[in-house]
């Protein structure tokens, strides 16, 4: 054949701009494109080869890729089925057909859909080349060869050319903003990303070793590929110790896996896989986009988003689908049919696997629950469907360290700890060390304690909240030991008002200031037995807290104060010692002032009795004055009755003791705090 010229069929004027354009961030695909093309060419002639219809040796497979630094080059080479010069003009010149110019138009922000739709996988050379050549011998029995090369332009040329063997090779002349493709280095880690499991060997140079001071070639070849990747294989074939060293390879960092799926199904759609189950104590964020997708063995990606779901991004491994459309845009793969599908499917798996060990090898599963369950309570939080399947063996564990399904576990406690609304308390402990008294004292009544200090347990149960019925989790320091679960009407206080009143007083004046803390004081019975003091912090505020640190948007409640409440046990010998030092250190000041206090606020009310009719500005200077001077001297004695109840308080060192001794088994007793009670400990004996 004459040496000819023409254009390359495409109908927008030039698409090599668009190419390099908007293909830019991710050029480095061109690699994958030009082997995957090759890998191609050699399966289609294998398949040839096997119908009979290409004649001769199949012979060496091996695709090679290469380097020429001097040259300037890079060239693919395989030993496929090649092209005759009337292939090349209609596979690669006549890229476009009648739209394409629309096509373009429309998807111009898409690049990957305009690879995907156009078949545009060897024309992404041109983001990288200066001018590419394809060098071409068809299998077909005494094919000419032929030679192409396009600068990049839709100017090409085509002549016939000299090659000995069958096959293609596409050599591509490196343009000079794109010296790095010249590297040995950055084209190894390419075909180690891209070309790792292809299913025809690719070799690149030779494998090296360290002689006579530097790194040598050996005559052995380097290649790249593993043909024939686990997933591919039959799992019958296969023992644990494979597939540990697959995630080894896969994951040299990682701690051995928990279990493996290994997935393969045909219908409706193709897909092959393995999973792994990875232990995940805390951190979910480090353990994401680790699973790897793949199309026949070519790798795509390891951003899976938008086809497992979120859950499942938490697994590592490899799935493997021709069904996956790879080249469009992430908001329609959301919305593909097949990607849909998949998802579901893989959720299936997943549960089914876990269902099965729990169910064949309890122990083994508990075992490794510490490991799974933040995984498990991913998937409950986030779908419903995986909840429905998990809810028979996600597990709860007490605070000894046994195990309950959910269904276990509400048989265990139904009797003893449901109050009298009916309402069913899970008490739960999120630190064992921290919270040892009050789980202790939870013990002590009978009821049994959860621990629950995953990082994801407090959205857990208020998700169990709403989905068991009557149920409340309370944590076992969210209130007195006997009010945690009320059976029945809690024993009234034998105090008078003023009494408690007094008394909180007492123990108000000696509390610490604490940043962003604040504590409400409360008196109550609860047995010579019990603590004299104790602290109880709100589950509901406590709870807000909590879930704001996970959740975007609740900032408000994380900023919040933490709220607590001192109880005073007023059955307590201690407690009653200071109630009776009130009565007769503090009592003789301090009655006169409650009787002038009770005088005032009667005239108060008496004034207000009286106003309470008319309008603020109908109001006289005098009846103003007056209510002026009654709120002022109300305030007046208040201020004064606080005083003389905090000299008393100032006066005796055991209430601070009393604080102190609760702050202290709370954790909230630090610092100049702690220092001043140790001293105080040592002067009191
Ligand atoms: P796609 O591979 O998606 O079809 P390409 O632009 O990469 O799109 O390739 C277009 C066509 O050119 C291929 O379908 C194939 O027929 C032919 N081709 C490309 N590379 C080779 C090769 N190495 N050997 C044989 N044919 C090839």
């Amino acid at each position: 054949m004459a040496k000819q010229q023409g254009n390359i069929g495409i109908t927008t004027e030039n698409i090599f701009p668009v190419i390099k354009k908007f293909l830019y961030s991710d050029h480095e695909i061109f690699l994958r494109e030009l082997v995957s093309n090759a890998v191609d060419a050699t399966q289609k002639l294998r398949a040839l080869a096997r119908s009979g219809e290409a004649t001769g040796e199949v012979g060496n497979e091996t695709i090679s890729v290469s380097i020429d630094k001097e040259a300037g080059t890079l060239t693919v080479s395989d030993h496929g089925i090649g092209m005759t010069a009337e292939e090349v003009d209609k596979y690669i010149n006549q890229i476009a057909f009648s739209g394409a110019g629309e096509f373009l138009e429309k998807y111009k922000d898409d690049a990957a859909a305009i690879i995907g739709h156009f078949g545009l996988g060897f024309y992404s050379s041109f983001m990288v080349s200066k001018r590419v050549e394809i060098l071409t011998r068809s299998y077909r029995e005494g094919a000419q060869a032929v030679r192409w090369s396009c600068d990049g332009t839709p100017a090409f040329e085509i002549e016939d050319a000299e090659k000995a063997e069958r096959g293609t090779d596409i050599i591509l002349h490196i343009a000079d903003d794109c010296k790095e493709f010249l590297e040995k280095d950055k084209i190894e880690g390419l075909l180690r990303k891209y070309c790792r499991f292809l299913p025809v060997p690719i070799v690149f140079g030779k494998k090296q070793e360290w002689k006579d001071g530097k790194m040598q070639d050996t005559d052995e070849d380097n290649q790249i590929n593993d043909v024939n990747p686990l997933w591919t294989r039959k799992p019958a074939e296969l023992k644990d110790e494979d597939y540990k060293q697959f995630y080894r390879d896969l994951y040299p960092m990682q701690d051995e896996p928990l279990f493996w799926i290994h997935l393969n199904v045909d219908f409706p759609f193709h897909l092959t896989g393995v999973l792994f189950f990875p232990k995940i104590k805390s951190n979910i964020d480090v353990h994401r986009n680790k699973i790897q997708l793949y199309c026949n063995q070519v790798y795509v990606t390891d951003q899976v988003e938008n086809i497992v779901p979120d859950f499942l991004t938490l697994l590592h491994g490899v799935i493997d689908s021709p069904d996956i459309p790879l080249n469009v845009s992430r908001s329609y793969l959301q919305s593909d049919a097949n990607v849909k599908k998949i998802s579901g499917y893989i959720t299936k798996k997943v549960s089914d696997r876990l269902q099965s060990i729990f169910k064949t090898d309890r122990p083994e599963f508990e075992k490794k629950w510490d490991d799974l369950k933040l995984f498990i309570h991913y998937g409950m939080l986030s779908e419903d469907e995986f909840y429905d399947r998990a809810k028979t063996y996600a597990l709860f564990t007490d605070t000894e360290g046994k195990h309950f399904t959910y269904d276990e576990y509400q048989t265990l406690i139904k009797d003893n700890q449901t109050d009298k609304d009916g309402t069913l308390v899970y008490l739960y402990a999120q630190n064992k060390e921290e919270q040892y008294a009050y789980i202790e004292a939870a013990r002590a009544k009978g009821y049994s304690v959860l621990l629950m200090d995953g990082q994801l347990d407090t959205p857990l149960l208020q998700m169990l909240e709403q989905k068991f019925e009557k149920t409340r989790f309370s944590r076992v320091d969210g209130d007195t030991p006997d009010r945690l679960i009320q059976k029945e009407e809690v024993a009234k206080n034998e105090l008078s008002d003023e009494e408690q009143d007094r008394l909180k007083e007492v123990f108000r004046a000696r509390l610490p200031k604490m940043e962003k803390t604040e504590f409400n004081v409360a008196v109550e019975a609860l047995g010579p037995d019990a603590a004299p003091v104790l602290i109880t912090q709100s589950e509901y505020m406590r709870r807000m807290k909590e879930v704001s640190r996970l959740q975007p948007g609740m900032a408000f409640y994380g900023e919040m104060p933490d709220m607590y409440t001192l109880v005073l046990n007023q059955s307590h010998r201690l407690v009653a010692d200071i109630l009776s030092g009130i009565k007769a250190d503090a009592l003789p000041a301090v009655e006169p002032v409650e009787n002038e206090l009770k005088g005032l606020k009667a005239r108060r009310d008496a004034l207000r009795q009286v106003l309470k009719d008319k309008k603020e500005e109908e109001l006289s200077d005098s009846e103003r004055e007056e209510q002026k001077k009654c709120d002022d001297d109300i305030h007046a004695a208040e201020d004064k009755r606080k005083a003389l109840l905090a000299d008393f308080a100032q006066h005796r060192p055991q209430v601070s003791q009393l604080i102190d001794l609760a702050l202290l088994q709370n954790g909230l007793l630090r610092g100049e705090a702690l220092a001043r009670f140790l001293q105080r400990s040592v002067e009191l004996m």
